[in-house]
Protein backbone atom coordinates (compact mmCIF):
# COMPACT_ATOMS: atom_id res chain seq x y z
CA UNK A 1 0.00 0.00 0.00
CA UNK A 2 0.86 3.48 -0.64
CA UNK A 3 2.67 5.67 2.33
CA UNK A 4 -0.08 7.88 1.66
CA UNK A 5 -2.95 5.27 2.56
CA UNK A 6 -1.25 3.90 5.14
CA UNK A 7 -0.90 7.03 7.15
CA UNK A 8 -4.52 8.29 6.38
CA UNK A 9 -5.43 4.71 7.52
CA UNK A 10 -2.81 5.33 10.93
CA UNK A 11 -4.33 8.97 11.12
CA UNK A 12 -8.05 7.19 10.94
CA UNK A 13 -7.72 4.92 13.70
CA UNK A 14 -5.68 7.37 16.18
CA UNK A 15 -8.39 9.76 15.59
CA UNK A 16 -11.40 6.81 16.64
CA UNK A 17 -9.11 4.97 19.78
CA UNK A 18 -9.14 8.99 21.00
CA UNK A 19 -12.92 9.27 20.36
CA UNK A 20 -13.14 6.17 22.15
CA UNK A 21 -11.14 7.03 24.91
CA UNK A 22 -13.06 10.28 25.57
CA UNK A 23 -16.37 8.10 26.18
CA UNK A 24 -17.19 8.07 22.56
CA UNK A 25 -19.16 4.64 21.25
CA UNK A 26 -20.16 5.35 17.82
CA UNK A 27 -19.30 7.70 14.96
CA UNK A 28 -21.24 9.16 12.11
CA UNK A 29 -20.87 7.18 9.00
CA UNK A 30 -22.97 8.21 5.83
CA UNK A 31 -24.07 5.40 3.06
CA UNK A 32 -21.90 6.82 0.19
CA UNK A 33 -18.73 5.97 3.47
CA UNK A 34 -20.06 2.22 4.09
CA UNK A 35 -20.23 2.15 0.55
CA UNK A 36 -17.04 3.58 -0.53
CA UNK A 37 -14.93 1.91 2.17
CA UNK A 38 -16.43 -1.46 0.93
CA UNK A 39 -14.30 -0.88 -2.24
CA UNK A 40 -10.48 -1.07 -2.84
CA UNK A 41 -8.94 2.36 -2.78
CA UNK A 42 -8.68 4.47 -5.94
CA UNK A 43 -5.30 6.34 -6.55
CA UNK A 44 -7.49 9.56 -6.57
CA UNK A 45 -8.73 8.83 -3.09
CA UNK A 46 -5.04 7.76 -2.21
CA UNK A 47 -3.43 11.05 -3.64
CA UNK A 48 -6.00 13.08 -2.34
CA UNK A 49 -5.53 11.74 1.15
CA UNK A 50 -8.84 12.89 2.43
CA UNK A 51 -10.46 11.07 5.38
CA UNK A 52 -13.52 8.95 4.31
CA UNK A 53 -14.97 9.30 8.28
CA UNK A 54 -16.90 12.50 8.86
CA UNK A 55 -14.71 14.32 11.51
CA UNK A 56 -17.35 13.76 14.26
CA UNK A 57 -15.30 15.65 16.72
CA UNK A 58 -14.98 19.40 15.21
CA UNK A 59 -19.04 18.99 14.07
CA UNK A 60 -19.09 22.70 15.14
CA UNK A 61 -16.58 23.86 12.69
CA UNK A 62 -18.61 23.11 9.54
CA UNK A 63 -18.83 25.43 7.54
CA UNK A 64 -23.19 25.44 7.10
CA UNK A 65 -25.54 28.16 6.39
CA UNK A 66 -26.60 29.44 10.07
CA UNK A 67 -30.59 28.33 9.02
CA UNK A 68 -29.36 24.90 8.87
CA UNK A 69 -27.65 23.18 11.99
CA UNK A 70 -26.50 19.97 11.57
CA UNK A 71 -28.63 17.30 12.32
CA UNK A 72 -26.27 15.12 14.82
CA UNK A 73 -23.47 16.93 16.89
CA UNK A 74 -20.69 15.04 17.51
CA UNK A 75 -21.30 12.02 20.19
CA UNK A 76 -18.31 13.04 22.46
CA UNK A 77 -20.07 16.54 22.53
CA UNK A 78 -23.82 15.27 22.67
CA UNK A 79 -22.59 13.09 25.91
CA UNK A 80 -20.59 16.35 27.46
CA UNK A 81 -23.41 17.90 27.33
CA UNK A 82 -25.58 15.22 28.41
CA UNK A 83 -23.38 15.20 31.60
CA UNK A 84 -23.44 18.97 32.32
CA UNK A 85 -27.01 18.89 32.36
CA UNK A 86 -27.57 16.28 34.33
CA UNK A 87 -24.94 17.95 36.73
CA UNK A 88 -27.20 21.35 36.83
CA UNK A 89 -30.50 19.64 36.82
CA UNK A 90 -29.42 17.87 40.23
CA UNK A 91 -27.70 21.20 41.60
CA UNK A 92 -28.30 22.18 45.12
CA UNK A 93 -25.46 24.78 45.71
CA UNK A 94 -28.24 27.46 46.41
CA UNK A 95 -30.30 25.43 48.74
CA UNK A 96 -32.69 28.24 49.01
CA UNK A 97 -33.51 28.14 45.42
CA UNK A 98 -33.54 24.05 44.99
CA UNK A 99 -35.86 23.93 47.41
CA UNK A 100 -38.44 26.50 45.79
CA UNK A 101 -37.53 25.56 42.22
CA UNK A 102 -39.99 23.19 40.18
CA UNK A 103 -37.54 23.20 37.50
CA UNK A 104 -33.88 23.46 36.99
CA UNK A 105 -33.85 25.56 33.44
CA UNK A 106 -30.75 24.80 31.83
CA UNK A 107 -31.28 25.96 28.27
CA UNK A 108 -32.54 25.50 24.48
CA UNK A 109 -31.57 24.87 21.41
CA UNK A 110 -29.53 23.93 18.89
CA UNK A 111 -26.06 22.31 20.77
CA UNK A 112 -24.32 24.05 17.41
CA UNK A 113 -25.96 26.99 17.29
CA UNK A 114 -24.06 29.19 16.07
CA UNK A 115 -25.88 32.06 17.78
CA UNK A 116 -26.69 32.40 21.47
CA UNK A 117 -28.94 34.23 23.60
CA UNK A 118 -28.13 34.46 27.20
CA UNK A 119 -31.00 35.76 29.90
CA UNK A 120 -30.72 37.03 33.32
CA UNK A 121 -33.09 34.43 35.10
CA UNK A 122 -36.20 31.88 35.02
CA UNK A 123 -39.07 33.78 35.55
CA UNK A 124 -42.83 31.56 36.82
CA UNK A 125 -44.01 30.76 33.32
CA UNK A 126 -40.14 28.93 32.72
CA UNK A 127 -39.67 27.38 36.19
CA UNK A 128 -43.28 26.11 35.74
CA UNK A 129 -42.09 24.83 31.81
CA UNK A 130 -38.52 23.99 32.41
CA UNK A 131 -37.38 26.37 29.62
CA UNK A 132 -35.98 29.27 29.26
CA UNK A 133 -37.54 32.47 27.75
CA UNK A 134 -41.24 30.73 27.18
CA UNK A 135 -43.55 33.58 29.16
CA UNK A 136 -44.46 37.36 27.66
CA UNK A 137 -40.68 38.16 27.17
CA UNK A 138 -39.92 35.24 25.81
CA UNK A 139 -42.80 35.27 23.16
CA UNK A 140 -41.18 38.85 22.47
CA UNK A 141 -37.43 36.95 21.72
CA UNK A 142 -39.11 34.26 20.04
CA UNK A 143 -40.68 36.85 17.59
CA UNK A 144 -37.29 39.09 17.36
CA UNK A 145 -35.33 35.39 16.43
CA UNK A 146 -37.95 34.53 14.12
CA UNK A 147 -37.61 38.02 12.24
CA UNK A 148 -34.09 37.29 11.55
CA UNK A 149 -35.48 34.26 9.61
CA UNK A 150 -34.04 32.10 12.40
CA UNK A 151 -36.37 29.57 14.57
CA UNK A 152 -35.58 28.67 18.45
CA UNK A 153 -34.20 25.14 17.15
CA UNK A 154 -31.70 27.05 15.26
CA UNK A 155 -30.26 28.74 17.93
CA UNK A 156 -29.30 28.31 21.70
CA UNK A 157 -31.04 30.56 24.89
CA UNK A 158 -30.03 29.93 28.15
CA UNK A 159 -29.99 32.16 31.55
CA UNK A 160 -27.36 33.26 34.15
CA UNK A 161 -29.20 31.39 36.85
CA UNK A 162 -30.25 28.29 35.83
CA UNK A 163 -33.20 28.78 38.88
CA UNK A 164 -35.65 31.10 39.64
CA UNK A 165 -34.98 33.84 42.23
CA UNK A 166 -37.28 32.86 45.15
CA UNK A 167 -39.21 35.74 46.55
CA UNK A 168 -40.24 34.39 49.79
CA UNK A 169 -43.71 35.73 51.03
CA UNK A 170 -44.61 37.16 47.65
CA UNK A 171 -46.93 35.74 45.56
CA UNK A 172 -46.04 36.42 42.25
CA UNK A 173 -43.29 39.13 41.19
CA UNK A 174 -39.59 38.07 40.22
CA UNK A 175 -35.99 39.58 41.42
CA UNK A 176 -32.40 40.08 40.05
CA UNK A 177 -30.29 37.42 41.39
CA UNK A 178 -27.72 38.08 43.91
CA UNK A 179 -23.83 38.25 43.13
CA UNK A 180 -23.62 35.28 45.01
CA UNK A 181 -26.06 33.18 43.20
CA UNK A 182 -24.76 34.36 40.07
CA UNK A 183 -21.14 33.67 40.95
CA UNK A 184 -22.26 30.00 41.64
CA UNK A 185 -24.31 29.14 38.64
CA UNK A 186 -22.10 31.23 36.38
CA UNK A 187 -19.58 28.13 36.14
CA UNK A 188 -22.61 26.25 34.22
CA UNK A 189 -23.21 28.63 31.69
CA UNK A 190 -19.22 28.78 30.82
CA UNK A 191 -19.48 24.75 30.30
CA UNK A 192 -22.35 25.32 28.07
CA UNK A 193 -20.50 28.09 25.97
CA UNK A 194 -17.46 25.99 25.69
CA UNK A 195 -19.62 22.86 24.36
CA UNK A 196 -21.65 25.30 22.11
CA UNK A 197 -18.56 27.44 20.74
CA UNK A 198 -21.16 30.37 19.41
CA UNK A 199 -20.03 32.27 16.75
CA UNK A 200 -22.06 34.99 18.82
CA UNK A 201 -23.67 35.32 21.86
CA UNK A 202 -26.52 38.11 22.81
CA UNK A 203 -26.52 39.55 26.19
CA UNK A 204 -30.08 40.29 26.89
CA UNK A 205 -30.45 43.19 29.49
CA UNK A 206 -27.75 44.34 32.15
CA UNK A 207 -27.66 41.43 34.33
CA UNK A 208 -26.40 39.13 31.04
CA UNK A 209 -24.12 41.64 30.65
CA UNK A 210 -22.88 41.43 34.38
CA UNK A 211 -22.76 37.65 34.40
CA UNK A 212 -20.59 37.05 31.29
CA UNK A 213 -18.20 39.90 31.29
CA UNK A 214 -18.31 41.42 34.61
CA UNK A 215 -19.09 44.59 33.87
CA UNK A 216 -21.85 46.68 35.82
CA UNK A 217 -22.05 50.10 33.24
CA UNK A 218 -25.21 50.85 32.39
CA UNK A 219 -27.32 48.91 29.38
CA UNK A 220 -28.10 52.03 27.42
CA UNK A 221 -24.52 52.98 27.49
CA UNK A 222 -23.34 49.30 26.26
CA UNK A 223 -26.17 48.08 24.01
CA UNK A 224 -25.03 48.26 20.23
CA UNK A 225 -21.60 48.09 21.18
CA UNK A 226 -19.70 44.86 20.48
CA UNK A 227 -17.46 43.48 23.60
CA UNK A 228 -16.09 40.41 23.46
CA UNK A 229 -16.78 37.41 25.63
CA UNK A 230 -13.85 34.70 26.21
CA UNK A 231 -12.58 35.77 21.99
CA UNK A 232 -16.07 35.77 21.34
CA UNK A 233 -17.97 38.45 19.86
CA UNK A 234 -20.89 39.45 22.21
CA UNK A 235 -23.68 42.12 21.54
CA UNK A 236 -25.34 43.64 24.51
CA UNK A 237 -28.93 44.55 23.69
CA UNK A 238 -31.97 45.48 26.16
CA UNK A 239 -33.78 42.23 27.97
CA UNK A 240 -37.29 41.61 25.92
CA UNK A 241 -39.18 42.44 28.98
CA UNK A 242 -37.84 46.18 28.82
CA UNK A 243 -39.31 46.28 25.48
CA UNK A 244 -42.59 45.18 26.32
CA UNK A 245 -42.66 47.85 29.47
CA UNK A 246 -41.38 50.64 26.79
CA UNK A 247 -43.59 50.22 23.79
CA UNK A 248 -41.85 53.08 22.01
CA UNK A 249 -41.00 52.14 18.05
CA UNK A 250 -37.59 53.79 18.98
CA UNK A 251 -36.38 51.28 21.25
CA UNK A 252 -37.66 48.69 19.15
CA UNK A 253 -35.44 49.77 16.46
CA UNK A 254 -32.66 49.68 18.45
CA UNK A 255 -32.92 46.27 19.33
CA UNK A 256 -32.95 45.27 16.25
CA UNK A 257 -30.67 47.04 15.00
CA UNK A 258 -28.36 44.93 17.24
CA UNK A 259 -29.50 42.33 15.78
CA UNK A 260 -28.68 43.32 12.13
CA UNK A 261 -25.22 43.81 13.32
CA UNK A 262 -25.43 40.05 14.83
CA UNK A 263 -26.74 39.48 11.48
CA UNK A 264 -23.68 40.72 9.33
CA UNK A 265 -21.41 39.62 11.62
CA UNK A 266 -22.88 35.82 10.87
CA UNK A 267 -22.56 36.88 7.56
CA UNK A 268 -26.46 36.36 7.38
CA UNK A 269 -28.77 37.52 4.18
CA UNK A 270 -30.48 41.09 5.18
CA UNK A 271 -32.94 41.64 3.27
CA UNK A 272 -34.38 44.84 2.30
CA UNK A 273 -37.40 44.57 4.61
CA UNK A 274 -35.51 43.58 7.21
CA UNK A 275 -33.25 46.55 6.99
CA UNK A 276 -36.46 48.48 7.19
CA UNK A 277 -38.15 47.08 9.84
CA UNK A 278 -39.31 49.60 12.93
CA UNK A 279 -38.34 52.59 10.60
CA UNK A 280 -40.85 55.55 10.11
N1 LIG B 1 -36.31 36.49 31.55
C1 LIG B 1 -35.07 35.96 31.52
O1 LIG B 1 -34.07 36.66 31.68
N2 LIG B 1 -34.97 34.67 31.27
C2 LIG B 1 -36.00 33.88 31.06
O2 LIG B 1 -35.81 32.70 30.82
C3 LIG B 1 -37.29 34.46 31.10
C4 LIG B 1 -37.41 35.76 31.34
Amino acid sequence: MPAAYNELLDATIRHLEDLKSRGARNVVVTKETLRALAQPPLKSQIQNSQPRIQPVATPAKIEKPISTPAKQSAPEKTLAFGELQKRALSCVKCPHLASSRKNVVFGVGSVDAQLMFVGEAPGADEDAQGEPFVGAAGQLLTKIISATGLSRADVYIANILKCRPDTPGQLSGNRKPTPDEMKTCIPYLHEQIDLIKPKVIVALGATAVEGLLGKTVGITKLRGNWQTYRGTPLMPTYHPAYLLRNQAMSEKRRVWEDMLAVMEKLEMPVSEKQRNYFLK
